[in-house]
């Protein structure tokens, strides 16, 4: 059994192999953590938009799309407090000339002293029948010891961060000794704050121009529409506005593939709701979108809630999904109440009342926000990760097969005839042709069979259809499915209802 870090790179030489995920400007040796979408890929990345827009829009009455510009008046940048604090602290080695996230190096130190914990565990499970891990875990010395050291240099680093002190954070940096993985040395620069919009200049009027930034979150392009959105539409509370776009964040440190990215798509919605109804609405978003998840089949313990227990200023509740990813546990999507903030942020910037007149109270407030968060591509790399799976069959063979849930599949049937000859193709071309309409569909008749079986198995293809001789003669075919390799004759007639019914 491969281990985690190999798993993971096979995934990814699988993404590349198969047309899922190129690195973009390949053959100008690639340009860091930005991403292209092959011919598979794309397919399964809409499914995935298609998935959630239909769940927002689609199954609710209240909620409508938008599809908001990239480019957005600078002061909204300013209002939502991007400009100022969407910043990251870095650190440069003298030595190897790397740059780090202060932050993250501490975390990863955080997360050495952990890894001696579970070595700790996993020696003890070793040793004793019926361990029972949390006894363990507040009896052990060693253990007692390392988990001090932990609540320590956790409560030291959230206070610097929160009061922004960058000379504290290198001093801490210092003071755990730790040191660049590439020149292990430990000779730093001061820690600088970074700040990850991507900035650009407007057109001609380049005197006196304002700088304007490539967006690093869609949210804002909701907040501005509010009020153009709940005139136009005759909204009333609650209502959420949804919205699928690129953002753009200038990451200091970009790894883990499609993880995190400098060009990436966001899928977020923002929930207007009566202030004092809030927290109740948080919590059926939180179960909604947890429910969203599990709909398609992921087993349910790869997914936890993190909740936040310090929150940002204007926040009130927020909580992340975390996915068990083949690094570990980590955020896939945050759901955030957010109280009036970004509407009165506006407000305040725009000299524009963004208020709802609330019938019933015959009165105008600002409503309240929860937003629920999820970038499409770490939503493929969770779907992707998962589905990814190597097995050895009775017969000894093994195979890769990518499991993914049927309705996000880039191809949903594959038309094969059994072999290149006795008109068998042009049967199969024929059969192509009427279930394209319904499904993507792929026809292939080069190969063996069971190499062609394979390569739809890698692709993730849920349905085989093949055509053989018996087709000539009572119009049947054999499907095979992709997860149990089960077969079964069915006619051709009947393969649009049956598939469809499957794709459900
Ligand atoms: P992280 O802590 O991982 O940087 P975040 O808390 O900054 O994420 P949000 O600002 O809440 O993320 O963005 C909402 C969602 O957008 C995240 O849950 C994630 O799915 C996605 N996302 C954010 N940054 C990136 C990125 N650089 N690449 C890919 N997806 C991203």
């Amino acid at each position: 059994m491969a281990n985690n870090e190999d798993l993971f790179k096979q995934i990814i030489a699988h993404a590349k192999e198969y047309g899922f995920i190129f690195p973009s400007s390949e053959i100008y040796d690639g340009l860091g953590a930005v991403y292209d979408y092959g011919q598979n890929g794309v397919e399964l990345k809409n499914n995935i938009k298609q998935y959630w827009w239909k769940s927002m829009v689609q199954y609710h009455d209240n909620i409508v799309g938008l599809d908001s510009s990239i480019f957005m008046h600078p002061t909204i940048w300013k209002a939502s407090g991007h400009v100022d604090a969407f910043n990251d602290p870095l650190i440069d080695n003298k030595d190897s000339k790397k740059r780090y996230r202060a932050d993250v190096l501490i975390e990863d130190h955080i997360q050495k002293i952990e890894d001696k914990i579970t070595k700790e565990v996993e020696k003890a499970r070793k040793r004793f029948e019926n361990f029972d891990e949390k006894m363990f875990r507040e009896t052990n010395g060693r253990v007692l010891q390392h988990q001090k050291e932990i609540d320590e240099i956790r409560e030291r680093f959230a206070a610097l961060m929160n009061a922004n002190d960058l000379a504290g954070l290198k001093a801490l940096i210092e003071e755990l000794g730790i040191a660049c993985p590439i020149s292990g040395t430990r000779n730093w620069t001061d820690v600088r704050q970074f700040n990850l919009m991507f900035a650009t200049k407007l057109g001609s009027v380049s005197e006196g121009a304002d700088t304007i930034y490539l967006r690093p979150e869609t949210a804002q392009g909701i907040f501005v529409n509010f009020l153009n959105i709940y005139k136009t539409g005759r909204m009333k509370l609650p209502f959420g506005i949804a919205q699928i776009g690129k953002a753009f964040r200038n990451e200091i440190v970009a790894r883990q593939f499609i993880f995190r990215m400098r060009e990436f798509e966001q899928m977020e919605m923002q929930f207007f709701v009566k202030p004092g109804e809030e927290l109740k609405w948080f919590d059926y978003w939180k179960q909604t979108r947890l429910q969203w998840h599990t709909d398609l089949g992921i087993a349910l313990e790869n997914y936890r809630f993190h909740d936040h227990e310090k929150l940002a200023h204007y926040a009130n509740a927020a909580t992340d999904i975390e996915f068990r990813f083949p690094f570990g546990f980590k955020e896939l999507e945050g759901i955030h109440s957010r109280t009036d903030f970004d509407l009165s942020q506006h407000e305040k910037y725009s000299g524009k009342k963004l208020r709802y007149f609330d019938p019933e109270l015959n009165e105008s407030y600002v409503p309240y926000v929860i937003e629920t968060s999820i970038g499409v591509d770490r939503m493929f790399l969770a779907v992707f990760s998962n589905a990814y799976n190597e097995e050895t069959l009775e017969d000894g063979s093994t195979r890769v097969v990518l499991r993914l849930p049927a309705k996000l599949a880039p191809n949903k049937v594959a038309v094969l005839p059994l072999v290149k000859k006795d008109g068998l193709p042009e049967i199969g071309l024929e059969i192509f042709d009427k279930l394209k309409k319904e499904f993507m569909v792929q026809y292939e008749d080069k190969d063996a069979i069971g190499r062609r079986y394979r390569r739809q198995d890698a692709v993730g293809t849920p349905f085989c259809v093949t055509v053989d001789n018996q087709t000539k003669e009572d119009g049947t075919v054999t499907v095979r499915e992709r997860d149990t390799m089960a077969q079964y004759r069915l006619p051709v007639d009947a393969l649009v209802d049956e598939i469809s019914a499957k794709l459900r």
